[in-house]
């Protein structure tokens, strides 16, 4: 059992419908969702984190965990696998909110949106602290650990992360977005225009298989040298096409 699950099971919440989940942050999607996202003529961004056996040992729990859901690629002289996360953009708030603070999508809405507060990672514990659902909605209704239609759709999620994993890189690649940060570091955020990326998911394996070199952007001295050193190539100059969120 994880701690996640742990935490769940001693946690009771029912949402109070306050909308402020729906504003200010990045909602990630599968791809299926990514694609109906664009349809509707909304943004989404790719968020882009890499990693490599140093982050964690081979056979730990997290490694699997993170290296089922990335793509293995090439970066300098050395190999890492990159995780690639389509999100909604919904700062300041989802396209989707209603002025009623309701979702106007809300029998097709997202399945991160389904889970909110609960994590998909099962290695981050729940914490309603960090979490922006106000107090009145902790403390009532139903543990969170024993809502098997909440257990599903985390399992659900965890699954289209490992089927999607491949070709929301592939689909990078095609858009020539390839400069990641290090797992844990940061990440670079790129928003491509709608368009650009509908027609990249939409004529995925149509193009040319080229495979492109990745960079990594990191702006910590000490780590740059540690991936220096494992022969990664580094993005040294700074770039319009991304921003680097540091953590
Ligand atoms: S899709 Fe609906 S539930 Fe999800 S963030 Fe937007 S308004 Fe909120
Ligand atoms: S922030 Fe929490 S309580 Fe408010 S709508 Fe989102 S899930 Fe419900």
């Amino acid at each position: 059992m994880t701690q996640s699950s742990n935490q769940a099971n001693n946690t009771r919440f029912a949402c109070v419908g306050c909308g402020a989940c729906c504003r200010g942050r990045f909602v990630p999607l599968t791809l299926s969702e990514t694609l109906a996202w664009l349809r509707r003529g909304h943004s989404v961004a790719v968020l882009l984190e890499a990693f490599d056996d140093s982050a964690w040992p081979y056979g730990a729990p997290e490694f699997g965990y993170h290296k089922l859901r990335s793509a293995s690629v090439q970066c300098g002289a050395g190999a890492l696998q990159v995780i690639a996360i389509f999100a909604g953009n919904v700062i300041p708030q989802c396209p989707n909110l209603g002025a009623d603070d309701l979702c106007s999508i809300y029998s097709e809405r997202p399945l991160v949106c389904r889970i909110y507060p609960m994590e998909i990672n099962p290695f981050i514990p729940l914490s309603p602290l960090s979490k922006d659902c106000p107090p009145e909605s902790w403390d009532q209704g139903n543990l969170l650990g024993s809502d098997r239609e909440l257990t599903n759709q985390i399992l659900q999620s965890r699954q289209a992360d490992r089927d999607d994993g491949q070709r929301k890189v592939e689909i990078c690649e095609a858009l020539g977005l390839t400069v990641a940060a290090w797992k844990g570091n940061g990440f670079t955020i790129y928003m491509p225009k709608v368009e650009t990326m509908l027609a990249a998911i939409e004529s995925l394996g149509e193009q040319d298989s080229t495979e492109p070199s990745w960079r990594i952007k990191a702006e910590d001295v000490e780590l740059q040298e540690a991936l220096e050193h494992r022969s990664f190539a580094l993005e040294k100059a700074d770039s319009a096409d991304f921003i680097f969120h540091q953590l």
